[in-house]
C-alpha cells in the first residue's frame, strides 16, 4: 500500500468534511450538506461518499475528488503541504528519499544479488544429488518444470560449504551474515545457517530476491521449517510465498487463495491453479492481508479441518489462536481476521481442506476438487458456526451454550448491522434456540484490547457514523492502470486522445481521475508531451515530486505488459478511460436524482436548475453506452 492510501484509509473523510463546518447527513449510503466551497444556503449539493473516500459538489463548484483535493481547496494548500498535514493527522510516517536512503538501496541491492547467487549455489548441489531430486519428484509430485521455475535447491550437509563457496567469491562474513546464509558461533567463528536442507527461494510480489525458507531432509532436524532470519529486506509479517507468481493470475481470476505451505504453493501452481499464496510459515498478519488486497478483495483461506475445527470448542479461539501461532501452522483467529475484513472492506472466506488431506494430495488425486473446495468457501462467521457444532450433539443445552459463547462475541464484533442480524438468526436455527436467548451467553470481554474496542463501539454509536475503511474500488484500479500505462508511454496520451474523438468523446483530463495523487501524476504526463526539451518519459521522472515517487513506480510496474502491442494497450486505456467516466456519470447521476427529488419536496427553486444537470448526466451515460458497445462490436469484428 502506497503512503497515501494508507493515509486515506486511516481518515474518515466524513470526519474531516464536518470538521470543516459541513453538517452531514444520511441519505442513503452517502452524507449530504451544504458546499463549504461555494455559498448557497438553500439545497445540500455537497455529497460525500464514504465508502470510497471521496467528494463532490453538484452546485456551482461542480468539483470532487478525496481528501487531499479537499483539504487542498479548503485551506488552499499545495499537494504536498496536504499531504504532510494529513499524514500527520494520520499517524503516518512519510518515507524521504535522501542520500542515505540511496546508500541503503544499494546495500539492499547488493543483498539481493548475494541471494540470487545462492540460489545458484544451492541449485547447484541439487542437480547434483540423486536422492533429493527423487524425493522431490517422487514423495512430493513435483515436475522438472516446477522445480527449475520456483528455484528449489539444495543445501549440503556441511558447516562450512557455503561459508567458503562465498568467501572465495570475494564476500565478507559481514554480507554473507547480512545475508542470513550464515550464523555467527557464540564461541567466535562462522558456520553455514542451512545444512542439509530443500531450499525455498523466497520472493517479494515484485519478484526480488528477499531470502529462503528451508525443509529438512532428514526427519530428525528441527525444525522442520527455517526461514532466513529477519533482515531488512526478509520481513515474515510482509512476504507472501509465491505472490510474485500468484499477483497476475490473483487479478485475472479476482481471488487470492491462502494456503499452509510453500510445497503446496508449487504443487498447485504446478496444477494449474495460479492464484496461491501462503505466508511464511507463521500466523497471517495484517500486513500480508493489505498486501494481498492490492490484487483483489477476494480471499480465500484454505485451511487444514483441525487448524479452526475441535481445538477451537475445547480451548477457545484465543487459546486456539496462540496455539497455531506456532512455526508451520497457519493461524486462525476469527477475531482479528474479520477485524481485518471490515477494516480492509475484504471478503475474506474459508475453505476446508477435508480428509487430513494436503492440498498437493488432493490436486494429484482429483484436479477438479480443489476448484470445488474453493468454490465452496464459507464466511468466517459460517465456517466457525458449522466447525464449532461439527459432531455435537446441539441438543444438549451446556454445548448449545457453549457454542453460543464463542460465536456471538463475533457476531457483536461485526460493523454491519444487517450481516450482525442474519449471523444472530442463523445461529439460533442452528441451535435451536430463540434469538433473544442469544443476548446474555457473551462471555465478558478480557482486558486490555477488548475493552479498547468496546469503547471504539460505544464511541461510534454515540456519533451514528459507521466507521467505513477506503475501498480499493474498480474505478481506482482503473486509474491507477491507466496512469502506469502511460507513465511508461506517455506518447500514447495524443492517440488516445484521438481515439475518444472518434468515439465521440472528450479528451482525457485531470477530473476523470478522483484520486489527486493520480491527478497530480496525469498532469505530469499531459505536460510531457506539450514540451519538447526532455524526452518524456525522462521529464516524468525528473519532475515527479518525492512524495509520488514510490506511488509511480507502484503504478507502474502494475502496468508493466511488455507482451502487449500498443493497438492492444491503446483499446485497454479505452475501455479503462469509458469505465472510469461511466461509473462516475452513474454514480453522479444517481445522486443529483436523490438532491433533485429532495429539493422539489422542500419547494426549493434549485429543483430546476438540477434537471438541467440530470439531462447532461444522461446524455453523457448514453454517450458512454453506445461507444462502449461500438468498441465491443470492433473487438469482435
Ligand atoms: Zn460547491
Amino acid at each position: 500500500m502506497s503512503t497515501i492510501d494508507e493515509i486515506k484509509s486511516k481518515i474518515d473523510i466524513t470526519d474531516l468534511v464536518s470538521e470543516a463546518g459541513v453538517q452531514l447527513r444520511h441519505a442513503g449510503k452517502n452524507y449530504t450538506g451544504f458546499c463549504p466551497f461555494h455559498d448557497n444556503k438553500h439545497t445540500p449539493a455537497f455529497v460525500v461518499w464514504p465508502e470510497t473516500g471521496t467528494w463532490r459538489c453538484f452546485g456551482q463548484c461542480n468539483e470532487g475528488g478525496d481528501i487531499f483535493k479537499f483539504i487542498m481547496k479548503r485551506e488552499n494548500l499545495e499537494f504536498k503541504e496536504a499531504l504532510d498535514k494529513l499524514a500527520g493527522r494520520a499517524g503516518v510516517e512519510i518515507p524521504t528519499y535522501s542520500k542515505h536512503t540511496l546508500e541503503q538501496k544499494e546495500a539492499y541491492d547488493n543483498l539481493r544479488t548475494l541471494l540470487e547467487d545462492a540460489l545458484i549455489f544451492y541449485r547447484r548441489h541439487l542437480l547434483a544429488n540423486a536422492n533429493i531430486l527423487g524425493y522431490l519428484g517422487g514423495k512430493r509430485g513435483l515436475s522438472d518444470a516446477a522445480i527449475e521455475t520456483f528455484g528449489l535447491g539444495y543445501a549440503p550437509n556441511a558447516w562450512d560449504s557455503t561459508l567458503t563457496h562465498f568467501t572465495q567469491r570475494g564476500y565478507s562474513n559481514q554480507d554473507l551474515l547480512e545475508a542470513g546464509l550464515i550464523s555467527e558461533r557464540e564461541s567466535g567463528g562462522y558456520f553455514d545457517r542451512f545444512r542439509n536442507r530443500i531450499m525455498i527461494p523466497i520472493r517479494d510480489e515484485n519478484g526480488k530476491m528477499s531470502g529462503f525458507g528451508a525443509r529438512i531432509v532428514d526427519p530428525n532436524d528441527v525444525p522442520k521449517f527455517l526461514n532466513s532470519p529477519e533482515t531488512p529486506i526478509f520481513s515474515k509479517g510482509r512476504l507472501l510465498y509465491g505472490l510474485d507468481r500468484a499477483r497476475k493470475p490473483i487479478r485475472v481470476a479476482d481471488q487470492a487463495v491462502i494456503v499452509e505451505g510453500y510445497f503446496d504453493v508449487i504443487a498447485l501452481h504446478q496444477a494449474g491453479y495460479e492464484n496461491v499464496v501462503s505466508p511464511m510459515g507463521t500466523a497471517l498478519t495484517e500486513d500480508q492481508l493489505r498486501l494481498l488486497k492490492r490484487f483483489s478483495r477476494r480471499i480465500v483461506l484454505a485451511l487444514d479441518p483441525d487448524t479452526a475445527g475441535q481445538k477451537a470448542v475445547l480451548r477457545g479461539l484465543d487459546a486456539a489462536r496462540q496455539a497455531m501461532d506456532r512455526e508451520g501452522e497457519l493461524g486462525f483467529d476469527a477475531r482479528g481476521l474479520l477485524r481485518n475484513e471490515a477494516r480492509l472492506q475484504a471478503d475474506l472466506r474459508v475453505a476446508s481442506i477435508p480428509d487430513d488431506l494436503d492440498p498437493d494430495e488432493i490436486v494429484t488425486r482429483d484436479r477438479d476438487e480443489w476448484a470445488r473446495l474453493i468454490e465452496s468457501a464459507k464466511p468466517i462467521v459460517t465456517h466457525v458456526m458449522e466447525t464449532l457444532a461439527a459432531g455435537q450433539n446441539l441438543g444438549d443445552p451446556k454445548v448449545k451454550n457453549q457454542i453460543a459463547a464463542q460465536v456471538v462475541p463475533l457476531i457483536e464484533d461485526l460493523p454491519n448491522a444487517l450481516e450482525r442480524d442474519t449471523y444472530r438468526q442463523a445461529l439460533a436455527r442452528m441451535l435451536r434456540v430463540d434469538e433473544g436467548a442469544l443476548a446474555g451467553t457473551q462471555t465478558p470481554p478480557p482486558r486490555g484490547r477488548r475493552m479498547r474496542d468496546t469503547q471504539n463501539v460505544q464511541k461510534q454509536a454515540a456519533t451514528e457514523k459507521p466507521k467505513v475503511a477506503v475501498t480499493v474500488s474498480s474505478s481506482k484500479k482503473a486509474e491507477a492502470y491507466i496512469i502506469g500505462v502511460l507513465f511508461r508511454n506517455p506518447g500514447l496520451i495524443y492517440r488516445l486522445d484521438r481515439l475518444l474523438q472518434e468515439y465521440g468523446l472528450i479528451a482525457l483530463n485531470a477530473e476523470d481521475f478522483e484520486h489527486t495523487d493520480h491527478q497530480m501524476l496525469f498532469e505530469l504526463i499531459r505536460e510531457s508531451v506539450e514540451q519538447d526539451k526532455t524526452e518524456q518519459h525522462a521529464f516524468v521522472v525528473e519532475s515527479l515530486p518525492e512524495s509520488l515517487q514510490s506511488l509511480m513506480q507502484d503504478l507502474s510496474t502494475q502496468a508493466d505488459k511488455p507482451e502487449l502491442l500498443e493497438e492492444k494497450l491503446l483499446e485497454e486505456l479505452l475501455r479503462g478511460v469509458i469505465k472510469l467516466r461511466r461509473v462516475a456519470a452513474g454514480e453522479n447521476l444517481n445522486q443529483l436524482r436523490f438532491l433533485q427529488e429532495e429539493a422539489y419536496q422542500s419547494g426549493d427553486l434549485r429543483a430546476a436548475s438540477y434537471q438541467g444537470l440530470v439531462l447532461q448526466h444522461t446524455r453523457l451515460l448514453r454517450d458512454l453506452d453506445q461507444a462502449y458497445r461500438r468498441m465491443t462490436l470492433k473487438r469482435v469484428n
